[in-house]
């Protein structure tokens, strides 16, 4: 292969970072130029973000020291606009980055919109600044033994409910749900979950939210629950990018992509993590590192083989488990089958807590080891994904 070929990855967050230093690593003799775009020079532990906003201070990585000898460009920016058929995207509004294949890890972000209100009076975890932010607004409302109502009963509203419960006890939490907390877990990981959240003093409220005020979260029964800060974990977006550009996404944004992760209008373009809809015959994948580092890790190794001319098989992945942290000291660890759904076993307390921890610290060892071997980062390789969303 005589001609460069031009590889931009947009997003250097847990798969973007991956699928570049992977990249780099499988085309290391070729006439390969990788680029990663990132609005900051920071690596962004997403995983950890519930721990910025109970004030931790978390470790600095630095996304140029991490490519340190990879030879990949890093171009500090934002990703404005895409044009697929000029094959370029430009960044900033101003730097014209062209390319031969694409791939599109932009994430995702908790949704604001859904909820009247939300937006403007809740806060969320989408940005390390922010959450920051929250962490000082907490100590305030913390000194005058306020209200934190944390809305959503998912694995991120819980995390942050038990975070923030467990590093303020002099505060009064309360996480508001649609459905039970921890739905998602099996009845003795829920019922270990529950007196945990009983321990550490946090009130649950089930209801549909209907409108966020500057001081209170009001129900759709009308019921107004008091508040000194909100912050919102439900619903997922992502950037408008790749429906901006005419690239087929599904109703929510998201790439579509075949049984190869390619965009099944674009085929240059390859999209993982939260941004891509991966189907499977048991469902699509919902945002998680656990399965995004392995569509990352995959479209790694399928574009170098594209490379050398050969063929891919299709992606195959299978959930293993729901690690969810209860504050500094306390974690519980679902053991699922390949479709997310709970099996036998589970994990609490001390070694749960390792566990979560050892999971949590994972990926930037995982992405200094890329730089010199083929890192496995697939826990379990369960069913191919289909064809078509
Ligand atoms: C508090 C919390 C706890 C979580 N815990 C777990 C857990 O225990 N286990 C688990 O598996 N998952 C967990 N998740 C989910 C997990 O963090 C995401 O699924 C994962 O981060 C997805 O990786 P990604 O690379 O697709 O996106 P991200 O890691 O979000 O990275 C996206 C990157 O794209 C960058 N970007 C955005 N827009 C642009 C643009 N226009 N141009 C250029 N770059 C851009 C962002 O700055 C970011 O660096 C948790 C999430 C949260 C919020």
């Amino acid at each position: 292969m005589n001609t460069e070929q031009r590889i931009v990855v947009l997003g250097a967050g847990y798969t973007g970072m991956l699928a570049a230093l992977r990249l780099a690593r499988r085309t290391r003799n070729r006439n390969v130029r990788i680029t990663l775009v990132n609005p900051s020079p920071r690596f962004t532990e997403r995983l950890r973000m519930h721990q910025i906003a109970a004030g931790q201070e978390l470790a600095d990585y630095r996304i140029p020291d991490i490519l340190t000898g990879t030879g990949i460009e890093f171009v500090q920016g934002s990703a404005t606009s895409i044009d697929p058929a000029a094959k370029h995207v430009v960044v900033d509004n101003t730097t014209t980055l062209p390319y031969d294949k694409l791939v599109y890890a932009l994430g995702s972000s908790t949704d604001t919109s859904i909820v009247a209100g939300a937006a403007d009076h809740a806060w969320t975890l989408n940005d390390p600044r922010l959450a920051h932010q929250f962490a000082e607004r907490l100590n305030v409302v913390a000194a005058q033994g306020g209200t934190v109502v944390v809305c959503g009963g998912g694995l991120t509203g819980i995390e942050a409910a038990t975070e923030i419960a467990d590093s303020h006890p002099e505060l009064h939490v309360t996480l508001i749900s649609a459905g039970a907390p921890g739905a998602m877990m099996g009845d003795k990981a829920r019922a270990y979950l529950n007196r945990a959240l009983d321990r550490l003093g946090i009130t649950r409220q089930l209801g549909r939210i209907s409108k966020v005020l500057p001081d209170a979260v009001e129900l759709s029964t009308g019921e107004l629950i008091p508040a000194d800060l909100t912050l919102w974990t439900a619903g997922v977006r992502v950037a408008p990018l790749a429906a901006q550009a005419g690239i087929e996404t599904d109703a929510n944004g998201l790439i579509v992509v075949d049984a190869t992760l390619r965009s099944v209008s674009h085929p240059d373009i390859h999209a993982i993590g939260d941004a891509a809809a991966v189907r499977f015959a048991w469902g699509r994948l919902h945002g998680t590192c656990q399965s995004g580092m392995p569509t990352a890790a995959y479209t790694a190794d399928t574009i170098a083989r594209q490379l050398r001319g050969k063929q891919s098989k299709p992606f195959r992945f299978g959930y293993f488990h729901q690690p969810v942290s209860l504050g500094r000291g306390d974690a519980v660890i679902q053991f699922t089958k390949s479709d997310d759904t709970p099996g036998r076993w589970y994990l609490t307390g001390r070694l749960a807590t390792f566990y979560k921890e050892s999971v949590s610290s994972s990926p930037v060892p995982t992405f200094r080891m890329s730089r010199r071997i083929n890192v496995p980062v697939k826990l379990r390789a369960g069913t191919p994904a289909t064809a078509r969303s």
